[in-house]
């Protein structure tokens, strides 16, 4: 890459320290929508702090009516490259150290919500575009930086742009991981139903779970029985190996099921606590929807008892996960979150779910096509090429089994920012960037920039 360049970036820490913080410092939580504000105030607040520090920069800007706004740098066309992220951050959560909109520094370390998802990817996008113009290396084709305000929820912000303005076809998003991700797996959600069954074990009380994406880690219910049923969980315990805890109550024995908490995109490593107490339920006698829920579903991931255990060789396997198992007046109501490899048939996939779930309605099913960019595409191999030649690291494309910003376009992939072996800390307590990798990020965007637009 040109030196100047990477001598303009090498400058720029400072500078990127300073907008970062001003950025972390607004709490772009998505809120009740107001005039001009259709993810609330704060979200507006922080559009518009973005964009005058990217005219500041010396880019036009536009923006769509509080939904998402655009930066132009070079020729504009229908070639354009297009760098998508987002300035919208999850709540902050528990857990925290540090106030998490106090965007503290510590050493190289800036510390807060959203410095990691999206903003700093963002702003080190933004660093490499100014880097490029101010080293004055004419391009052939433009750039075009692209911030959404509702990645974190229901991508509206995505839709609108692209009912607005021209999305281009090719880019990237800075808003995953290096090297780079060029596959998504397709996805199937599911809300299923069923009456509880009259026999067998009977249980009192179960609401385990509140979203299809989250591996629940802990799970409770309460059955009738007494003293010798918690005996018999103490025994499957000893027997299974797994975390199970029973305790005598007043109104029959509450159970506890614990596994380990995780993403249903990313369930290696991981327990389903649902899975646990599905089995366990099995065990100690249960008939009817949960007896059948647990033959399906009986604490594994691949799918496999539901019939739909398959593979591929660009995406990896097939995940599935219950994020959701509610007993309410009578009425089982379980989720399922399949994540499912490029290749496959995803008609089949549904039908075999439903197949392996008797006596269940179907209440919502959603789907999500997969998305994949070939690696022998331009696109990513100038992103490796940059990846590779900044870093040194090998640079081979990543399938997800996540849902990444870059499947908005074409031909999209997400890419950085953040460095394998470092955690990912998106939506953690104590997110945090480094602000010397983030330089390093800056450089090979410019370097994958300038593979991909200078003249
Ligand atoms: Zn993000």
């Amino acid at each position: 890459m040109d030196k100047r360049v990477a001598d303009l970036i090498d400058s720029y820490s400072e500078e990127f320290a300073a907008m970062l913080t001003r950025w972390v410092q607004i709490p772009s939580v998505k809120s009740e929508a107001a005039e001009g504000a259709p993810f609330g105030a704060e979200v507006r607040r922080m559009l518009d702090a973005a964009v005058q520090d990217i005219e500041a920069m010396g880019f036009p800007t536009r923006v769509f009516d509080g939904y998402a706004a655009d930066a132009t740098f070079g020729p504009e066309g229908d070639d354009m490259i297009a760098v998508l992220g987002h300035l919208d951050v999850v709540p902050a959560g528990d857990g925290w150290e540090v106030p998490p909109f106090s965007a503290k520094w510590e050493g190289d370390r800036i510390i807060g919500r959203g410095t990691g998802d999206d903003k700093g990817p963002v702003v080190a996008s933004l660093f490499a575009m100014k880097a490029i113009k101010e080293a004055g290396i004419p391009l052939k084709k433009g750039i075009r930086l692209i911030l959404g305000c509702d990645e974190e929820s229901d991508w509206r912000c995505m839709d609108w742009y692209c009912t607005h303005a021209q999305m281009p076809e090719v880019g990237f998003s800075p808003d995953a991981s290096f090297p780079l991700i060029n596959t998504e797996k397709g996805m199937i959600h599911m809300l299923v139903q069923a009456p509880v069954s009259a026999e067998g074990l009977q249980v009192l009380s179960l609401y385990t779970g509140e979203r299809l994406n989250v591996i629940p880690g802990e799970s409770v219910a309460v059955l009738a029985g007494g003293q010798e049923l918690a005996d018999q969980v103490a025994a499957f315990a000893g027997k299974t190996g797994l975390d199970y805890r029973a305790e005598v109550v007043p109104e029959g024995v509450r159970v506890t099921a614990t596994g380990i908490p995780g993403h249903s995109a990313y369930p290696w490593g991981r327990k389903n606590a649902i899975g646990m107490m599905l089995i366990l339920l099995r065990e100690l006698g249960v008939q009817g929807a949960l007896r059948t829920l647990a033959d399906a579903y009986p604490m594994e991931h691949t799918g496999e008892h539901l019939g739909i255990q398959c593979e591929d060789d660009i995406s990896g396997e097939l995940t599935c996960n219950m994020g959701i198992l509610h007993l309410e007046n009578g009425v089982i109501t379980a989720s399922l979150d399949c994540r499912c490899p490029v290749k496959a048939d995803l008609d089949a996939l549904s039908a075999s779910i439903k197949a392996h779930l008797p006596g269940f309605t179907f209440v919502d099913e959603g789907r999500k096509a997969p998305h994949h960019v070939p690696a022998d595409s331009e696109l990513v191999q100038a992103l490796l090429g940059a990846f590779h030649d900044q870093t040194g690291l090998p640079a081979e494309p990543e399938s997800t089994g996540g849902g990444t910003y870059a499947k908005v376009l074409k031909q999209g992939v997400a890419f950085g920012a953040n460095f394998p072996g470092d955690p990912d800390l998106a939506h953690q307590a104590n997110e945090y960037i480094e602000v010397s990798k983030m330089m390093l990020a800056a450089k090979i965007y410019a370097d994958a920039l300038l593979r991909l637009c200078a003249a």
